[in-house]
Parts: C-alpha cells; structure tokens; sequence
C-alpha cells in the first residue's frame, strides 16, 4: 500500500491545485464555486519519483450550511488518522486568518507529522506572508506555488523522512 498524504486547509488557498499538480494533470480541474468539492479526492500522485496516495480534502468548507461543517471536520479527522503526513496549506497573498489558526491548532494537537506550504508565494506579493506562517508553530513554512510548481524540490525532501 502507498503511504497517504493528505493535503488540509481553508477553502481558497489552492489545495485542489496542488492536488492535481501531484497527480499530474495537465489540466487543473479547480474549483471556482466554493464548497462545491463536498468529498475527498484520492489520488495517484509522484514527486521527484517518491510515489505516494494524494488525499484532497473539502473538510473546512461549507460556512454556510449549519450543520455541515462540523460533519466535515469530522470526515477530515477521520481521514487524518490515517495518513502518514499532512500538507497544511495557507495562502501567502491573502495571510493568516482566524479559521487558518483554528486548524493550525488542531494540527499541532494530531499525532500526524504537519508540512506547512505557504502556496502563492510567487513574486514579491507573497514574501509577508511566508514570515507571517512562523507564528503557526508548525515549523518552517516551505515557500510554495501549486500554480508554479516553486518549491516542489522543498517539499520533496520534507516528505522524505515520512515516506
Ligand atoms: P482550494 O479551495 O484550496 O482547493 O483552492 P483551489 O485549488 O481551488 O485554488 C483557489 C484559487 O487560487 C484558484 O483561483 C487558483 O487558480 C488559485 N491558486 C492556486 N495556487 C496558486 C498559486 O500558487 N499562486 C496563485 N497566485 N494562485 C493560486
Ligand atoms: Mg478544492
């Protein structure tokens, strides 16, 4: 069996992009509607040659429907014991919001080793909020872009020592 990895964060800050760059598609099936990804997504992915089950995730969405978030938190916890690793994904342009330090806390309370990639970082707009992802406590954030593929050699050899 491949070991999982499982991609967690707020809605927007580009996990089904990252997802489909892991997997290899060419073409990013993004979601433009929030909320409409109501169910993970497995997949196949590879990265420098590690291989590895790819878990997108939708746990956090839905701020609207009363009830749903709490049922999808709970699918997102469910899904997160069973991985040997999580992707916490923030969003370096947009910075640090409350929901992102509510799920940074549940993170640091999980068994689960955390990676946090501060995606979007491209260019200059997202330098404030590579140094914004240290308060976390979840380690070195790794400067990242799903869109441009920047720091993917990073993320590889953070997922080695897991993998
Ligand atoms: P999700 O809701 O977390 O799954 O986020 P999506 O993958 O659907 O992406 C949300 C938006 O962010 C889309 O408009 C993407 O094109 C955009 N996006 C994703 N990755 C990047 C990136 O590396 N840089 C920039 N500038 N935008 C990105
Ligand atoms: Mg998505």
């Amino acid at each position: 069996m491949l070991p999982q990895v499982i991609i967690i964060g707020r809605p927007n800050v580009g996990k089904s992009t990252l997802f489909n760059r892991l997997i290899g598609k060419k073409l990013a099936l993004v979601d433009d509607q929030p909320g409409v990804t109501r169910d993970r997504r497995f997949g196949d992915a590879e990265l420098l040659g590690l291989k590895f089950q790819i878990v997108d995730t939708a746990g956090w969405e839905d701020e609207e429907a009363e009830t749903l978030p709490g049922r999808m938190r709970k699918q997102t916890e469910a899904s997160l014991e069973s991985a040997d690793v999580a992707l916490f994904v923030v969003d370096a342009r947009a910075g640090l919001t409350p929901l992102d330090e509510e799920i940074g806390q549940w993170l640091r309370a999980s068994p689960v080793p955390v990676i946090l990639l501060v995606n979007k970082a491209e260019g200059r707009a997202g330098e404030g909020g590579v140094l914004e992802a240290y308060s976390l406590g979840l380690g070195d954030p790794i400067p990242f872009s799903a869109e441009h593929g920047i720091g993917m050699s990073d993320l590889f050899e953070s997922l080695l020592p897991y993998l």
